[in-house]
């Protein structure tokens, strides 16, 4: 890889030379402070002309970058494209232009070692060199990607492994920067390795027998930045590995989720509550060798073997309590799946389920569904619609807006049931209300009791006009809406009459 001679900096007339300790600061324009840089990155600009794409790059593009207005300089394997943040760099435009085109790695630890450019760069991230495969690391031969992909589709991901004397970690190269815990499902069953990587709506799947023994359980880390995903496993013993394993079906595939099929594991019953006369709170415990996180919006297959056939339900994963404190992926690598599941005493699955003891198994697939999380952000009304068990999918997003959204201004729940009875966690509903004076709610009742004071009937334009304040006129909203078939269809039909647009929609079906 090129490297900057260190002898060549400070160039003789840099301003670096000027200063006591080999540091300087050059004065910046106004509007150009740190604070201005980090309010520009969190814009959303496209920074780096690639539209979040990452890109492989190799040692003759790199050197074709080298002007001003298009500088990429390489930091420790990583190409930045630097021309917006000339401006902004504290050390002043000279010293940035002296690494243009080339590895400034050995410029930036003489400067400034300590600063995390990974963080103040990342939206400038173009992305890796290229580099040559090495032998030494021992890689297995790749088999031929599948590249069955649209041009314009995710360009495929990569993987490679080393080792320690005790650890082999699997890298899995991305290429993409909106990748985090969620983007990677690990599963290790008798003698199979599985790693599917979601990238947009494609799958990567990494698919081996591996050539020895490991440990049950091993740890999974994202580089978010840089779109890097690593898998570490602990070996049984500690010998030398000379290859990872032997490939599997799939192996190193890279296809459209829709073609990936579903994948199961077997979760134990850990315990399982009412919350009403007819629904519990049910909890699975994925198993130690498994890594899976359920993205908000997205739902899971439960399967169940009935008098010989397998049955297969969609079921939305929530929390073990709407009051619960959201937490990062990263904080909350769970291996509890919790679900809100009405019974049916004349259905097919739901008393089955039901009948399962504490210990009993159920399999659970990778999870499926079509909500991106991007759709809250920066939101400033966001009203939810939810019919019976059509809440589910609700608790996540509510909790996760109320926990991460700044621009939130109004959040209300319409929750339709038939009784009061049948209203999922009222009393927490309620609460909340008092813990955030965002939230709202509004109970409908479409068989109420005399008693019943609230608001009654089934979804109806009056309602729906009453419900869908905006917090001002050009605020940015979103409905999103869950239940019944036909609750769900007419409520769209009736959103589009109140000039809702299909942008500002959201609605959850199979
Ligand atoms: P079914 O056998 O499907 O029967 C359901 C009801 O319909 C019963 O009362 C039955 O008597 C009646 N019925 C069945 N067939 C007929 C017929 N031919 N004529 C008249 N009536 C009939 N549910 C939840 O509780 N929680 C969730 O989190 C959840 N998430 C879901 C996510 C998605 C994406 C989808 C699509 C559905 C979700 N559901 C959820 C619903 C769930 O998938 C099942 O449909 C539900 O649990 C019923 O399953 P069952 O086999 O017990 O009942
Ligand atoms: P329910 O029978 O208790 O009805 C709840 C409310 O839905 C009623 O009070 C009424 O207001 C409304 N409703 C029912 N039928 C209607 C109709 N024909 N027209 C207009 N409104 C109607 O509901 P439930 O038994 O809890 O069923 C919940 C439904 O939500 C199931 O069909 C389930 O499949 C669906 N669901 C879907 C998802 C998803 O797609 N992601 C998730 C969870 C639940």
């Amino acid at each position: 890889m090129l490297n900057v001679p260190s002898q060549s900096f400070p160039a003789p007339s840099s301003q670096q030379r000027v200063a006591s300790g080999g540091r300087s600061k050059v004065p910046l324009k106004q509007g150009r402070s740190l604070m201005d840089w980090i309010r520009l990155t969190e814009s959303g600009k496209d920074l780096t002309g690639l539209k979040g794409k990452l890109i492989d790059v190799t040692e003759e593009e790199l050197k074709k970058h080298n002007k001003k207005d298009d500088c990429w300089i390489c930091i420790r394997g990583c190409v930045y494209n630097v021309s917006p943040y000339m401006e902004y760099h504290p050390g002043g435009e000279d010293t940035l232009m002296s690494a243009a085109g080339s590895d400034g790695t050995d410029l930036f630890n003489q400067i400034h070692p300590w600063v995390n450019y990974e963080s103040m760069l990342k939206v400038c991230l173009v992305g890796r060199m290229a580099v040559k495969p090495t032998v030494s690391k021992g890689m297995l031969p790749k088999s031929q990607v599948t590249d069955i992909l649209a041009k314009e589709g995710p360009s495929s991901p990569s993987y490679d492994w080393f080792q320690t004397e005790s650890l082999v970690t699997i890298v899995i190269y991305t290429k993409q920067k909106d990748i985090n815990l969620d983007s990677v499902i690990v599963d290790h069953q008798d003698d199979s390795f599985r790693a599917e990587t979601i990238i947009k709506d494609y799958s990567y799947l990494i698919h081996l027998g591996l050539s020895h023994e490991i440990q049950e359980d091993f740890s999974v880390r994202v580089v978010e930045n840089v779109g890097k995903i690593e898998i570490v496993l602990k070996k049984k013993e500690n010998t030398f590995w000379k290859s990872l394993g032997h490939s599997l079906e799939n192996h190193n595939s890279f296809i459209p989720k829709k073609d990936a099929g579903l994948y199961y594991r077997r979760c134990r019953l850990i315990s399982k509550e009412d919350v009403t006369h007819d629904t519990k709170l049910f909890c699975l415990m994925l198993p130690p060798s498994t890594h899976l996180q359920v993205p908000i919006g997205q739902h899971v297959y439960l399967k169940l073997t009935i008098t010989g056939t397998e049955i297969v339900k969609p079921y939305t994963p929530v929390f073990d309590s709407l009051l619960s404190e959201f937490q990062e992926p990263v904080l909350c690598n769970s291996k509890y799946i919790y679900f809100l599941i009405k019974i049916y005493p004349a259905g097919l699955f739901t008393p089955e389920l039901d009948h399962l003891q504490i210990g009993d198994y159920v399999s659970i697939s990778s999870p499926e569904g079509n909500f991106k999380k991007s759709r809250i952000e920066e939101l400033e009304d966001l009203f939810l619609l939810a019919a019976g068990t059509g809440f589910t999918p609700m608790v996540k997003i509510l909790n996760y807006a109320l926990a991460n959204i700044p621009s939130l201004r109004k959040v209300k729940l319409m929750f339709f049931n038939k009784t009061e009875d049948d209203i999922i966690w009222r009393s927490q509903v309620e609460k909340l209300t008092f813990k955030d004076k965002r939230f709202d709610i509004e109970f409908i009742l479409s068989a109420p009791t005399s008693e019943w004071n609230g608001k009654r009937g089934y979804i109806s334009p009056a309602l729906l006009s009453e419900f869908l304040k905006r917090s001002s006129d050009k605020s940015k909203v979103l409905i999103c809406i869950c239940g019944p078939t036909p609750f769900t269809e007419q409520g769209i039909r009736l959103l589009h009459d109140l000039n809702f647009s299909k942008d500002e929609i959201h609605s959850f079906t199979a």
